[in-house]
């Protein structure tokens, strides 16, 4: 998954981008980048690890002028960790400078590198690069025609912040799978791939940027062009798991799209009389509160909390290595746990590494029973639409029954929300991708 922060027309313009990076960092850990602008030159600065690591006072003042696009990277295929795939990517149109970040991942490459003429060698292996290079080779001098065109050529999903010296262009392919915003900021704009970012930096939202739709911001402020018709397929995993709870994604705000989650389980597989509902940390909180709201199945407590210290999980040579690092992510309340009927909320089950730990950690501090309910229904599919699920082998809902995951885990139930359940709860089912749950691909 990535990210993509850009600001146009503002005082300390790589600054606020960092501001507005940090703020949708849920998105992407591994890398960050911003590329600058100050009307003629560009100026990239790229590194590894979370966006506080990589910039500083130092980097950000070789970062001039008062336009900036940022993003941050969490690789969607297996590529090394090559400082050349940090984005934002860079290049020429047209004989300018032109910087590139992007969120989602082109599925018709192979087809992408036979436009790309064999002496233009790329220097990076991403994809991402290959919609640069392609702008460059069908360079007619009007940006704003040759990203239409370029996007026709282009499958896949693609949420694209664009910078040249003399604007800012945000792009969102015709499926919308990716989300992306545009918000008024003093004098200038900024674009997000979530709005969460927004009120960091004071910015006021004017619109999500419609599928098959671009926003051109330049020194006439703010133009918005529609380029494709839309054929909306709209991650519906962006809600489960993916966006910040504070953003309004597609229309629809994470947190309160989690709580109806969290009800909607309740209503279809109760556990009546529980103690405690609780989440496993971060993207069930919601979902778990929704769950205790009536009262029936528990009341929301969280006695499983996340370390804030803690990085992501780790490389580890055993398995009991593996389970050990996973449980010190989390912190037990043991008093609540002991002698309890506790309901373990939790979002989604790919490869089934934390809740076998947790449940393990639950009953070793006495917990009478434990059922468990998952937000989202058993993810069966990879997606390639920008994230990295591993290979279908490996997901563990593909080979498992969810009673042979419930045995296995050692939970007294376990339940996932059904697929049909999770598409009553929008308004337009049929404008969202649930591949990953059901492998229909598009
Ligand atoms: Fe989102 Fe799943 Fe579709 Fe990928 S396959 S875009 S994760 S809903
Ligand atoms: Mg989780």
């Amino acid at each position: 998954m990535c990210g993509i922060f850009g600001v146009w027309n503002v005082r300390k313009a790589a600054e606020l981008s960092v501001i507005g990076l940090h703020h949708i960092q849920h998105r992407a850990i591994d890398y960050a980048g911003i590329v600058s602008t100050d009307g003629f030159n560009m100026y990239a600065y790229r590194g590894t690890g979370l966006v506080r690591q990589v910039f500083d006072s130092m980097s950000l003042d070789r970062l001039h002028g008062r336009a900036a696009l940022g993003h941050i990277r969490y690789p969607t295929v297996a590529d090394d960790p090559k400082r050349e795939n940090i984005q934002p990517v860079v290049g020429r149109y047209g004989g300018l400078p032109i910087a590139l970040a992007h969120n989602g991942n082109i599925t018709n490459l192979e087809y992408v590198h036979t436009l790309i003429p064999a002496h233009i060698k790329p220097a990076t292996s991403m994809d991402s690069e290959c919609i640069l290079l392609l702008l460059d080779v069908f360079a007619t001098g009007d940006i704003e025609a040759d990203i239409a065109r370029i996007a026709g050529l282009l499958e896949g999903s693609f949420s694209l912040g664009v910078l040249l010296p003399d604007r800012l262009i945000a792009v969102r392919d015709k499926s919308g799978n990716r989300p992306l915003a545009v918000a008024r900021l003093a004098d200038g704009y900024c674009i997000s791939s979530e709005n969460c970012a927004f009120p960091s930096v004071e910015a006021v939202q004017v619109t999500e940027l419609a599928p098959g739709a671009m926003a051109v911001i330049n020194s006439e402020g703010l133009r918005m062009r529609q380029f494709a018709v839309p054929e909306e397929r709209k991650c519906r995993f962006e809600h489960i798991y993916f966006s910040h709870p504070a953003s309004v994604v597609f229309g629809e705000s994470v947190g309160r799209f989690r709580i109806r989650v969290g009800r909607l389980l309740e209503e279809l597989f109760p556990v009546p009389g529980a103690d405690i509902v609780t989440p496993i940390p971060f993207s069930s909180i919601c979902m778990a509160m929704g769950f205790g709201e009536s009262g029936r199945s528990g009341r929301y407590y969280p006695v499983i909390t996340r370390n804030i210290f803690m990085g992501r999980s780790f490389i580890a040579a055993s398995q009991a290595d593996r389970d050990e690092k996973v449980a010190n992510k989390f912190t037990f309340t043991a008093d609540e746990i002991a002698d309890r009927r506790l309901v373990v909320v939790d979002d989604s089950v790919v490869r089934n590494t934390t809740l076998p730990v947790i449940v393990k950690k639950l009953r070793r501090y006495g917990a009478r029973e434990i059922h468990v309910r998952i937000g989202s229904p058993p993810i069966r599919y990879p997606c390639r639409y920008g994230i990295n699920t591993p290979d279908q082998t490996k997901l563990i809902a593909f080979n498992h029954t969810p009673q042979q995951l419930c045995d296995r885990d050692g939970a007294d139930s376990l339940e996932f929300l059904p697929l049909e359940a999770l598409q009553s709860l929008a308004a337009d089912p049929e404008h969202y991708c649930y591949a990953c749950m059901d492998g229909t691909y598009w």
